[in-house]
């Protein structure tokens, strides 16, 4: 196993969620929509849509390596989980909060005609997100939110509810529907023994055993963690850049 790899990842999404008291406002849907409504482009508007750009070729790579939610997660599960609890319509509930995000942006930009300057540190004072109670309740408030649908099981909140992870899900269907070729995982079906260790192992609880034999690697909830193709003994799974069929 390429433990080292798993390693930095772990270590990298830890990080990026210690961070969020001085980084919360880069990631401001609200920052991002009142911004807009001033004709402010906000650093967050350019990094959800750098996620989008990001994920026509590196899939949902962000969310798998970088996301601070999915870092407050892992965290938690490292003290110990279950496995999802399955509810109906649930899942679509992301889908419907990011449909919701996107239809505030373009009636901000609607009102607001077009962005006449970028402001990366709007509305956050010396560059850090927590500086009054004010955002201490939001911060608080976001963690909850994260955790509460973590107690449905592991990784309820990435499964449920983040809109965040929607623009790289977003992404990454363009750019299949382009054919741009991007970073995705390939299944050789031939040398996997069904041992199941990949399945055991998805942060995500995919199947991946049975996508392996499938030859079908390719779904929106996987975060390209490649978590499976390092726990698996005989590489029947692989890494790469291409095109999926
Ligand atoms: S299928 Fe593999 S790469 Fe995708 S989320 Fe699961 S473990 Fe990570
Ligand atoms: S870990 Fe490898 S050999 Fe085992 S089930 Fe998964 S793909 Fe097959």
């Amino acid at each position: 196993m390429n433990t080292r790899r798993q390693k930095l990842r772990r270590a990298l999404l830890a990080l990026f969620f210690l961070a969020l008291p001085i980084t919360l406002n880069y990631y401001s849907p609200y920052l991002m929509l009142s911004g807009t409504a001033e004709g402010v482009a906000t650093f967050s508007l350019v990094f959800w849509l750098g996620v989008f750009g990001s994920a026509l070729i590196l899939g949902r790579s962000f969310c798998g390596w970088a996301c601070p939610f999915n870092g407050l997660q892992q965290l938690w599960e490292s003290v110990g989980t279950r496995s999802l609890k399955r509810v109906v319509l649930l899942p679509a509930l992301k889908y419907v909060f990011w449909a919701l995000w996107v239809a505030s942006l373009g009636g901000a930009l609607a009102s607001a005609g077009v962005w006449t300057r970028f402001d990366p540190l709007y509305m956050t004072e010396y560059g850090v997100s927590l500086t009054e109670a004010g955002n201490l309740i939001t911060y608080f408030m976001l963690v909850a939110l994260t955790l509460v649908p973590a107690l449905l099981g592991k990784r309820g909140f990435c499964r449920y509810l983040c809109p965040f992870g929607v623009w790289g899900i977003a992404g990454e269907e363009v750019g299949h529907a382009l054919r741009i070729p991007r970073l995705m995982l390939r299944a050789v079906p031939g040398r996997c023994n069904a041992c199941g260790r990949c399945t055991r192992a998805c942060p995500m609880q995919l199947p991946v055993t049975e996508m392996v034999q499938a030859g079908a690697m390719r779904t929106t909830e996987c975060f390209m963690c490649e978590t499976c193709v390092d726990v698996c003994p005989r590489n029947a799974i692989e890494v790469g850049f291409g095109r999926a069929e």
